[in-house]
């Protein structure tokens, strides 16, 4: 990969070690040359496979000996051909390194308290590159010609700048200004020692960081962190908090050494970590979990704010679900209707690209969003094809293009149901594809009509179009990141998808590969009453599951478990159920979720995706076990794993003095035992030991580490996601995959 210092590194040592050769970008990888002693030869590729810089990916590495020995003198860094280097493809966004931070703090240094320092080992990539091959002239940093001590860096191979395409100093490279809530530059101050004192002061600072804007506050004022909720439109979702070190970090929160090292990778990703009791951070930055999403500083301007305020609010710099601001031209919707001031730069963010986040559970990531730090690198896939275009789905968007047998995920691209989200989506495939060098002519789309990706996909030019079931898309997502081939047995446990029998699927169980799947299994099916409308309404959800389970005894029960629900809205709701009028049924264990939480009192409506089963997830891990029963129907098209017992224990319970924190476990832990039963008795039938997790509800780190012990238990073998999110995020590469497979069984 050009772009990571690995060709200089490989130079340097090879000068060290006194080997002759060269080493080169091909359209594979990269050559090397040497020639030596057997010894120094031997010690020189140990080296190339443990020492490689911390961002070059190796995926192989073969050696050929070539003889008669040439005799080339001296070692030389030979130009690449440039069609080679497309193929190599440039790294992600990387996080600033160690050596660049010592001299950002070295009062010594030219670049002392500079905020655009890098190296060949650190700084924007994916961000600032305008096309490929990747060199200054085609980056955000073409406009400022590199100065004398620049340039010799530059050129120097034994430099650590040698080749970094953004180097840059103060003579010569961008240089930040602060705005106020009109635009106008402030005059007469530092524009970061002002940045820091507004901060201290309780405002809210936009700041131009990699790939797009953050909204930041001092996470300790709850004043300040209420206030920037009432301005974004944002009710209790989370915050992301950063602080200025991973000790700092581990004061405020419960890390572990793993979760430190994730934090402190080149990709710097958010981490969600366990948060501490009893510290000064205000209370309303993660007001429905125990945990916080923290993230280090991982650009130099973090690096200086951090220094002088910290701990810092770090949320996307948009309104809503729309895409995150990049460039001043947009400033003007945040800027002002929710920051007070704005700390900007002269270097452009060509492509936008949201903070990743992701949590250990078991040592293991699960990753909630992929995006910056790992995009635009690939992930290989077991089949090669023409180039594919897969749109994803309508949720978290991200999607999908392939080359050959690499699957390159998009950024998070975010929820098209915003007009701005699909602006940026057809950007952004337009951006994607003439980085990568494809135009696909095939498009995989997801099944249902009226996502504005399956009529983006249906208006696109190309001639091949693949519609996929949503759930089908999950559980192949799971088996391409895993490279398996063989059929699995795919549970999709998922919030809402289009299911071809015209109801709403979202806890299903398949036999699937990527040429099809059968519907093995599903969990027990209820009423929607309102649709889309009852989603942000989990009381009204439980209202519907009370009645599927107790029939006309769940009117005088609602009444007293569903306190938050209105009368009239009862009346009118059981009516839509009885009658069937826009209430379809679903099998969504997403929506058994939220009806789960309302029953226990904890959410009767909802302000964002996945808050009532999130606070009851929280509120089920600090329960002790209960053992519900569930119950695996027989029927004609499969099996139906059943929550009727379970939700009339859960009734009964909630008459006494309830346990609440008990019931939400013991949910969590009938769930997961209901799913191992069906899948041990599809094993059986079929013949299949590989179980595929996938789907949004896997984002329940509870739910997964119980689902993974109860299949482990009953002999199966367990795939769940650790490159791709379980849920809508990771959905692009198993349409990929499927589509593919249709290809090539053409
Ligand atoms: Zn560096
Ligand atoms: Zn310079
Ligand atoms: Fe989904």
């Amino acid at each position: 990969m050009q772009g990571v210092g690995f060709r200089p590194s490989v130079y340097r040592h090879a000068v060290q070690t006194r080997l002759t050769g060269f080493v080169r970008n091909t359209v594979s990888g990269v050559e090397v040359e040497a020639q030596g002693p057997r010894l120094f030869l031997d010690e020189f590729l140990r080296y190339l496979k443990t020492q490689s810089p911390r961002q070059a990916q190796m995926e192989s590495v073969s050696v050929e000996t070539i003889l008669p020995v040439a005799g080339e003198e001296g070692f030389r860094i030979v130009a690449s051909e440039r069609s080679g280097d497309i193929v190599v493809g440039f790294p992600p966004d990387l996080a600033t390194c160690g050596d660049c931070v010592r001299e950002l703090f070295d009062p010594a240094d030219r670049r002392y308290r500079y905020p655009f320092i890098n190296c060949t080992n650190c700084g924007p990539r994916f961000t600032i590159v305008a096309s490929l091959p990747y060199d200054r002239a085609r980056t955000s940093m073409a406009t400022f010609p590199l100065c004398q001590r620049c340039h010799e860096e530059y050129v120097e191979p034994d430099d650590r700048r040698f080749d970094a395409q953004p180097n840059a100093c103060p003579a010569c490279g961008p240089a930040l200004k602060l705005l106020d809530a009109s635009g106008r530059e402030v005059q007469g101050a530092d524009p970061l020692d002002k940045a820091v004192r507004l901060l201290r002061g309780g405002h809210i600072v936009a700041v131009k960081s990699l790939g797009g804007f953050h909204l930041c506050c001092d996470a300790r004022s709850d004043r300040t962190v209420r206030e920037l909720r009432a301005r974004k439109g944002r009710a209790d979702k989370p915050f992301a908090v950063m602080f200025a070190d991973s000790g700092e970090a581990g004061r405020y929160c419960s890390t572990t050494p793993e979760e430190i090292m994730e934090m402190l990778s080149v990709s710097a990703p958010v981490v969600i970590v366990g948060r501490r009791e009893g510290t000064d951070l205000s209370p309303r930055l993660a007001p429905d979990t125990r945990d916080l999403g923290v993230l280090l500083p991982y650009t130099p301007l973090h690096h200086l704010l951090l220094k002088g305020i910290s701990p810092l609010v770090m949320t996307s710099g948009n309104l809503s679900e729309e895409p995150i601001i990049r460039d001043e031209a947009d400033l003007s919707r945040v800027l002002g209707p929710v920051a007070d001031y704005a700390l900007v730069h002269n270097r452009p963010i060509l492509r936008r690209c949201d903070d990743s986040v992701l949590r250990l559970a078991r040592g293991r990531r699960l990753v909630y969003r992929r995006s910056r730090g790992w995009v635009p690198g690939s992930l290989p896939l077991r089949m090669d094809g023409p180039p594919v275009l897969a749109v994803g789905a309508d949720l978290k968007n991200v999607f999908c293009i392939t080359r050959g047998r690499g699957a390159f995920l998009s950024q998070h691209i975010g929820d098209l149901s915003e007009y701005p989200s699909v602006k940026f989506f057809e950007e952004a495939v337009t951006d994607l594809s003439s980085l990568l060098g494809v135009s696909p002519g095939v498009v995989a789309h997801d099944l249902h009509p009226d996502y504005a990706s399956t009529r983006f996909a249906l208006a696109h030019a190309a001639p091949r179009k693949i519609a996929v079931q949503h759930h089908h898309a999950h559980v192949a997502s799971c088996m391409a990141e895993h490279g398996l081939e063989a059929s699995v047995i795919g549970v999709a446990l998922d919030g809402t998808g289009y299911g071809p029998d015209g109801t709403i699927w979202g806890g299903e169980f398949l036999v699937a590969d990527y040429r099809g799947f059968r519907r093995a299994g599903h969990l027990e099916q209820f009423a929607l009453p309102g649709g889309d409308e009852a989603i942000r309404h989990p009381a009204r959800i439980a209202l519907s599951l009370l009645h599927k389970v107790l029939g006309d005894a769940a009117a005088p029960v609602s009444e007293t478990v569903l306190r938050g629900l209105p009368a009239d809205d009862r009346h009118v709701l059981l009516q839509m159920i009885r009658a069937g009028t826009r209430a379809p049924l679903t099998s969504s264990a997403g929506r058994l979720f939220d009806a789960v939480s309302a029953l226990l009192g904890l959410c009767d409506a909802i302000s964002y995706e996945g808050q009532a089963a999130v606070r009851l997830q929280t509120l089920a891990v600090s329960g002790s076990s209960a053992s519900y029963e569930h119950a695996v129907l027989e029927s004609g098209e499969g099996l139906v794993l059943s929550f009727a017992p379970l939700v009339r224990r859960i009734v009964e319970e909630l008459r006494g003095s309830p346990d609440r924190a008990r019931i939400a476990r013991g949910f969590h832990e009938a769930l997961a035992r209901g799913v191992a039963d069906v899948c041990a008795r599809i094993a059986a039938a079929e013949g299949i030991k590989a179980v595929a997790l996938s789907g949004g509800v896997f984002q329940n780190e509870l739910l997964l580490v119980l689902a993974t012990d109860a299949l482990k238990n009953a002999g199966l073998t367990v795939y769940s996601h650790h490159e791709v999110p379980p849920n809508d995020g990771g959905i692009a590469l198993g349409q990929a995959a499927i589509a593919l497979a249709a290809l090539k069984g053409d």
